[in-house]
């Protein structure tokens, strides 16, 4: 037989670190419960047409997409957004607004894999569909800051724009929605020259491609003033000022509300996938440098999946993203530290007993193994201390005919003498 190894750009998880995405996972439905988001499940296979519809071209083509048994052309997600908007154009059309659902689970894309990007990877994602205004956007923002500082990450920050600014002066010089997606895909991939070529091709004015390039080159930390920069660059073009009003409204009211963290307000920032139609944004950590998650407003979606007109606002984490950045930043997930025992039958005969004892261990909540090696004592009690187990109870004839065993402390090496019945609660006691 040959030797099996994982397909490429997918991972194996052992134990250490499918604790840390679990945590990371936890602590992002732990959220979703403050927030009042209710967890969907949606299924891995959706059809290729409604994933297709506006995930960009980047996504499009590296979909896992395949036609199954019956002929269907169907792929693996590479993203929730798509799979939500389907729900709320269809099923939940009739669900009171706004609705809050969030869900959790795999995605596949086709990505070449490197440092922090695989084909298959893990999200938490969280959408808060029907509202337009600007406290929903505030919301969406304080949840990933939330799920931030949950996580202890240090130093992180907000990469904040608005599609809007740039869709806005496309749009006034005549730029088509194709090809506005095609600037879009390139100011994603940071390649702003290509992308002022491609733009002086499509007969942009003169005017128009040198407000572009300052737009492009016009970011910051203090957002009043960049925004105020942009600003003056853009008189004219209406809907790019539109927009640049609502980016304002969503910041100040951010800042107002007290949620504090580092931003860099960039008016040229774009995100690949082509749903989006106002705020957008990205938060980064500087160790990684792809983003630990993204979102933005998209007010079209659900009706292009055939609902009624429904703006919505959303954001998904990539949960082993941030579990690598926690690795980097040493930060250990915060599970406190249970019992765990070992219960070591001292001869053969004994094995019943110790079986039946780790029955009772478990009724009463503690994490109870057997040892089913057959060790000396010697070895077992080694064993046990190697996997930091905190416990050993040692089943011996003497003890038993008296109904009790012995219960040793591996950590503070003390042994004492405890009746059968009285053990789960003495474990969890000390
Ligand atoms: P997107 O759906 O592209 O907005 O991505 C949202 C988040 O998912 C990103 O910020 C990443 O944290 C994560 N993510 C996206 N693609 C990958 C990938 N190929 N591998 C790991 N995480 C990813």
């Amino acid at each position: 037989m040959p030797e099996f190894r994982t397909v490429r750009g997918m991972r194996d998880f052992l134990p250490e670190e499918a604790n840390l995405v679990r945590y990371v996972e936890a602590t992002a439905r732990e959220l979703a419960r403050l927030y009042g988001y209710r967890e969907v499940i949606t299924p891995v296979v959706e059809s290729y047409e409604l994933l297709a519809a506006k995930s960009g071209e980047e996504i499009r083509k590296r979909m896992y997409a395949f036609t199954d048994l019956g002929g269907r052309r169907v792929a693996l997600r590479p993203e929730f957004t798509a799979s939500i908007a389907r729900l709320v154009a269809t099923t939940m059309r009739n669900e009171p607004k706004p609705l809050r659902l969030f869900c959790t689970g795999s995605l596949y894309r086709y990505d070449e894999p490197q440092f922090g990007r695989y084909r298959e990877f893990w999200q938490s994602d969280y959408e808060l569909v029907g509202s337009k205004n600007p406290e929903a956007d505030v919301e969406i923002l304080t949840l990933t800051n939330d799920l931030m500082r949950k996580l202890e990450l240090k130093n992180y920050w907000f990469k904040i724009g608005h599609v809007g600014i740039l869709r806005g002066i496309l749009g006034h010089e005549n730029v088509g929605e194709e090809e506005q997606n095609r600037v879009m895909q390139l100011l994603d991939k940071k390649r702003w020259d290509e992308a002022l070529t491609l733009i002086r091709g499509l007969k942009v004015s003169e005017g128009g491609v040198k407000t572009l390039k300052k737009v492009f080159e016009t970011r910051g930390k203090d957002f009043r003033r960049v925004l105020k920069g942009v600003e003056r660059r853009i008189g004219g073009y209406d809907d790019a000022l539109s927009a640049l009003a609502n980016l304002r409204e969503i910041l100040e009211l951010t800042s107002e509300s007290g949620a504090e963290f580092e931003m860099v307000v960039e008016a040229g920032f774009a995100r690949g996938l082509e749903y989006y139609t106002g705020m957008i944004f990205e938060v980064f950590v500087p160790e990684i440098d792809v983003a630990l998650g993204g979102g933005g407003r998209y007010d079209r979606l659900v009706e292009l999946f055939g609902g009624e007109s429904t703006p919505a606002v959303g954001v998904a984490h990539g949960i082993d993203r941030i579990a690598l950045a926690m690795s980097r930043q040493k930060i250990p997930p915060r599970i406190p530290k249970e019992p765990r025992v070992v219960v070591i039958p001292l001869s053969a005969q004994l094995k019943t007993w110790a079986l039946e004892i780790s029955l009772k261990l478990r009724e009463a909540g503690v994490c109870a193994e057997v040892e089913v090696m057959s060790r000396t004592l010697t070895r077992a009690l080694q064993d046990a201390d190697r996997r930091g187990m905190t416990h050993t109870v040692l089943v011996a004839p003497e003890e038993l005919r008296e109904g009790l065993v012995v219960l040793r402390d591996m950590e503070k090496r003390e042994q004492r003498r405890v009746r059968v019945e009285d053990l789960g609660r003495e474990v969890l006691r000390s």
